[in-house]
């Protein structure tokens, strides 16, 4: 890959970095440094005027097509974004499931009628989607799902339940996988479904984590009609519909990691720095210092990793099963930067949010409870093992 920015590129770096430098509400950094605690209603409000800041700004959908609202840009003015955003310590968009899978399913997918009512309003954030795909029974294995559509003249009547769907809560619509046909092979049974969240039978019953936060919710449907203009992609062609929005899921999880891990990672050896363990300054022990170390030269391999993704979209290809060692790597190491926070902190690790002896205001209490999530959501560890040893080494089915 060439790293070298062109000039246009270089322009546009600059807007951003200055955009960001004067836009960023101080609040956000105030409460940031005090341990983000914000709370979610008030984070949620926050979160939805930030992102329509942003995309009067025109920085939000940079690759979308002009027509779908977007900008028109390439991956590597995506990718500057993505580093701009994480060095700044910008809030994210809120509505990323829309823009990084909902809307570029809906582009590829869609109806005339569909491309134009729906990404425009997920850019702006007017409309917040969610995705309504695992079920009790059904994760990694995702095509036994049992929600069931059927046909009733020109509607669909949906019962069933999901389960673990981020930000349903407060979503507008969500990206609906329903078994249509029962009776054909399980992958060839499902439609993808646009589903109004305001239609009647819809519950949504808020999950608590274990960081106390609200993230995600259990989604009941009670006999909830559903028109059949809302289908994407056609009847039963559900699973090829719904790879396609997991292949943007891939692209979007591994999209500006790199960067996050190097300011988590930057953070990290200030808190080295600031803390003393059995006397001495954390950094002068030699243990700690051959974790950061090796740290270092893990998210250096990441980031040339990424590159490589990169250069491969830039190419106009789309990301392969290869694109699974992104999210090893980025689980692997991030988990393993959090626990090294807790083990710099010793004892004060224990104490978290709320405490006033807890260390910057219990931050990465927090962030190292989060991050046990990342080796389960976009697709367990083993799975992504799985996929690298069919997918890449051509290894047998196990
Ligand atoms: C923070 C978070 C947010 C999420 N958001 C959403 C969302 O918005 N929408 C949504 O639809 N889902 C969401 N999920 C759900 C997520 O996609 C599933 O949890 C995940 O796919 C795993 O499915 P499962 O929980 O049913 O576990 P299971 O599939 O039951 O797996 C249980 C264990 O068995 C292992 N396992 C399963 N099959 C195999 C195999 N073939 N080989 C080896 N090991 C195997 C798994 O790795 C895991 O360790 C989210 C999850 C989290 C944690």
């Amino acid at each position: 890959m060439d790293f070298t920015l062109t000039p246009e590129q270089t322009a546009f770096r600059n807007r951003v970095r200055g955009w960001l430098a004067a836009n960023i509400p101080a609040e956000w950094h105030e409460r940031h440094n005090k341990g983000g605690d914000i709370p979610r209603p008030e984070a949620y409000e926050f979160l939805r005027g930030w992102q329509r800041k942003m995309y009067d700004a025109g920085l939000v959908g940079l690759t979308w097509p002009k027509e779908a609202g977007g900008q028109g840009l390439t991956f590597m003015e995506e990718l500057i974004l993505a580093e701009e955003m994480a060095v700044a310590k910008a809030p994210s968009v809120l509505n990323v499931l829309a823009i990084g899978m909902a809307g570029p399913t809906i582009i590829a997918y869609g109806t005339d009628e569909q491309k134009r009512r729906y990404p425009p309003k997920m850019l702006s954030c007017e409309e917040i989607w969610c995705q309504g795909y695992s079920e009790p029974n059904s994760g990694s294995d995702l095509a036994s799902l049992q929600t069931r559509a059927v046909k009733d003249g020109d509607h669909y009547v949906v019962n069933g339940q999901k389960v673990w769907t981020s930000l349903a809560h407060v979503a507008d619509y969500m990206m609906l996988l329903a078994r249509t046909d029962p009776e054909a092979p399980k992958h060839k049974g499902i439609t993808y479904f646009l589903l109004d969240m305001k239609s009647p039978g819809v519950t949504v019953k808020p999950l608590t984590q274990l960081t106390g936060d609200a993230e995600f919710n259990e989604v009941y449907f009670d006999n909830v009609r559903v028109p059949a203009s809302q289908i994407l992609g056609g009847v039963n062609n559900g699973w090829q519909v719904g790879l396609t929005t997991l292949m943007y899921e891939r692209l979007a999880l591994g999209f500006g990691v790199q960067s996050r891990m190097r300011v988590a990672l930057d953070a990290l050896v200030e808190l080295a720095r600031a803390t003393k363990k059995n006397g001495v300054v954390a950094t002068q022990d030699p243990s700690i210092r051959q974790k950061l170390a090796q740290l270092w030269i893990d998210t250096e391999v990441f980031k040339y990793t990424g590159a490589r993704a990169i250069t491969k979209l830039l190419k106009g290809e789309l990301p392969g099963p290869e694109a699974s060692t992104g999210k090893m790597m980025w689980v692997e190491g991030h988990q393993r930067l959090q626990e090294l926070a807790m083990e710099i902190q010793g004892p004060f690790a224990q104490l978290s949010r709320g405490s006033e002896w807890a260390v910057q205001g219990g931050q990465w209490q927090h962030t190292f409870l989060r991050s046990r999530a990342n080796s389960i959501e976009g697709g367990t560890t083993e799975i992504q093992r799985n996929i690298i040893g069919e997918r890449v080494l051509g290894l047998p089915k196990g």
